[in-house]
């Protein structure tokens, strides 16, 4: 009989106490409205083209002691660029700035072994594309999603879907979820295999800045609800009343999903301007009268924090069990912040 090395052995364990010890985003979902532990997630951004993954491990690292309860990583569309080439001409370019999204995921989840929640867009994907990435995550075991229908392309006055894409995100939730049913765009395929991916959609207690109104854009929300997404993570927001007013609403609307509040410690003056033109947000004016007091970037990124704690701490007292923030690769903020709200 072969015998196994103590290497093999000690692989084979470790496997068996990770298989034991994963908690799945479905059993995290089921316990969230029903802990008072608080945890926390956080999103990454695949780093820029020509960059290396060890940034990524980099943001990670600090972090994976405090036992993050998923880490999201964002999707970026190509762009196109216009270059002046050397003999005059304009040339047409399309480039993407930050590929790697689903890369990084697997190698996240294999790495730390942490739930991992990629996003998808339906921005420049027809329904094979995007078929072919599911394929792609599926057999990756990815097993979660954040379904996006993504801004328009910076050329675009407003979103165009590619030639038989999705229009709106609950479209790209119902393809998911026919994937996981085994129903595949080519619908002579036989005994297909069928997934098992948990999709959350993004939701925004201020409105997406497209919608008409609040009321409009709620009922949006609930249509990707009701195409199957089992959770929400909000836009970040800087008033947590807007928030617990969205969270109402919902509930009123019959969207009983978990809602996930996102958010974002400011770290540079700047962004008081950058935010809300980007994101379409309200920022307050005592937070806005907080930071204009400083110039210096460490006295800047101290009163983010202190703001986004107090945040986090009322969060949590209302009943969040988990709180999910917008990086940007700056562990070191969240980790103060996390540590800043007993977690250890
Ligand atoms: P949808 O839910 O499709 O809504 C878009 C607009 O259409 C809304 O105004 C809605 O009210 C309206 N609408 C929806 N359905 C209908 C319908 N049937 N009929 C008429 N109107 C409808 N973008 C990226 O490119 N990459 C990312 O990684 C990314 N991550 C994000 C993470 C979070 C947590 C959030 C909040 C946003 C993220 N975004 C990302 C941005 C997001 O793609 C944009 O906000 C985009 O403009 C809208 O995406 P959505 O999924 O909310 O779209």
């Amino acid at each position: 009989m072969q015998t196994l090395s103590f290497g093999k052995v000690c692989f084979f364990i470790k496997c068996l106490i990770n298989a034991f010890f994963r908690i799945t985003m479905d059993s995290f979902l089921e316990k969230l409205g029903r802990t008072s532990q608080r945890q926390f997630s956080f999103e990454l951004l695949p780093p820029p083209k020509g960059k290396d993954i060890e940034l990524i491990y980099n943001a990670i690292d600090p972090l994976v002691e405090y036992k993050p309860s998923f880490i999201s990583v964002t999707y970026h569309r190509e762009e196109i660029a216009y270059k002046v080439r050397k003999d005059g001409f304009i040339e047409k370019k399309t480039i993407h700035k930050r590929p790697g999204t689903v890369a990084i995921s697997a190698a996240i989840k294999y790495k730390y072994n942490i739930t991992v929640v990629p996003h998808m867009i339906c921005g420049g994907f027809s329904r094979e594309e995007t078929e072919n990435a599911l394929i792609d995550l599926h057999f990756l075991g990815i097993r979660n999603i954040l379904a996006l229908r993504g801004d328009p392309a910076k050329f675009e006055t407003r979103f165009e879907p590619e030639a038989d894409g999705h229009h709106f995100a609950s479209e790209l939730v119902d393809q998911i979820l026919k994937l996981n049913k085994g129903i595949y765009n080519d619908d002579e395929l036989l005994n297909s295999t069928t997934t098992d991916f948990t999709v959350g959609v993004a939701g925004y207690p201020e409105k997406h800045f497209e919608a008409p109104n609040a009321e409009y854009d709620l009922q949006n929300l609930k249509r990707k609800i009701d195409a199957g997404a089992k959770f929400i993570i909000t836009q970040m927001f800087f008033n947590n009343q807007v928030f617990y007013n969205f969270v109402e609403k919902c509930r009123k609307a019959g969207i009983n999903v978990p809602i996930i509040p996102g958010i974002k410690p400011i770290t540079a003056l700047g962004q008081l301007y950058t935010l809300p033109s980007s994101f379409f947000i309200d920022i307050p004016q005592e937070l806005v009268s907080n930071l204009s007091k400083y110039s210096q970037k460490l006295d800047i990124e101290k009163a983010g924090i202190e703001w986004a704690v107090k945040q986090a701490e009322d969060l949590y007292n209302f009943g969040c069990s988990n709180i999910h923030y917008f990086t940007m690769g700056t562990s070191r903020i969240i980790k103060s912040i996390i540590e800043a709200t007993g977690i250890k």
